[in-house]
């Protein structure tokens, strides 16, 4: 005992030999350091607060401070499309979904974590549904139907709070939204038909079922009866 600290002597069966295991010594000496022994018996301690013991409050305090909480990205909710389709649109979001990249961070076998549509990145759901050149083409196509300037995203969320930017009317919006969430439906479900079938896919069928189940959902489910194909598919109707 030296100033109620414990101390003690090293008891090594031989002294470190060679230039390795005396840089391993001496990072063992520096992991020791900071230990102070005493003579009160163990007890265990919450680190985030050494007097108080483990709180919910620490904890969420702790990881409000790392930033880890969210990006504050609240999906805003659309009844015009099925609730799968929102809740989809949120997985996404959250990267949530099955794509190479993630089944590779889960320790799962895949032939190869590169993207099967553009066959050139690595596919994850940001790039699957935003920067693969095929999404591009499908988000530019989406865009002129809608009769509004081409836009670029950086990401899903920007994708979803797109109807919010433009100068369209309420109702309007809500179908924009409607139709953007569809698509990321449809990207899905596309590239699981490739991935899963071997079935190839092309812009133009997948911009096909993007405007006839919206269409669909729109119609029925926002209760806009006066709705007519020809009128959706040319972007020329009130709501
Ligand atoms: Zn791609």
């Amino acid at each position: 005992m030296y100033d109620d600290e414990v101390c003690g002597q090293w008891g090594w069966s031989r002294q470190p030999a060679g230039l390795d295991e005396m840089d391993e010594f001496k990072c063992l000496l520096l992991a020791c350091q900071p230990v102070i022994l005493s003579e009160g018996s163990d007890r265990l301690m919450w680190s985030l607060d050494k007097e108080n013991g483990f709180s919910v409050r620490s904890m969420k305090s702790e990881i409000e401070d790392l930033g880890n909480t969210s990006d504050n990205f609240v999906l805003e909710w659309n009844n015009w499309v099925p609730k799968k389709v929102v809740i989809h649109a949120w997985r996404v979001k959250m990267e949530r979904i099955s794509v190479m990249v993630e089944l590779v961070k889960r320790g799962i076998i895949v032939s190869s974590a590169i993207c099967p549509i553009c066959e050139e990145y690595l596919e994850s759901a940001e790039h699957l549904v935003v920067s693969c050149q095929f999404a591009q083409s499908v988000w530019c196509i989406i865009s002129s139907w809608f009769k509004i300037s081409p836009f670029f995203a950086f990401s899903i969320k920007d994708l979803l709070e797109l109807h919010r930017f433009y100068q369209l009317s309420k109702r309007k919006a809500k179908a924009f939204h409607a139709v953007c969430m569809t698509t990321v439906w449809c990207l899905w479900r596309v590239r699981n038909a490739l991935v899963h079938q071997g079935k190839p896919i092309t812009i133009g069928s997948v911009v096909g079922e993007i405007k006839a189940l919206s269409f669909l959902w729109v119609k029925n489910r926002g209760k806009n009866a006066g709705l007519t194909w020809e009128k959706w598919r040319s972007f020329n109707f009130m709501l």
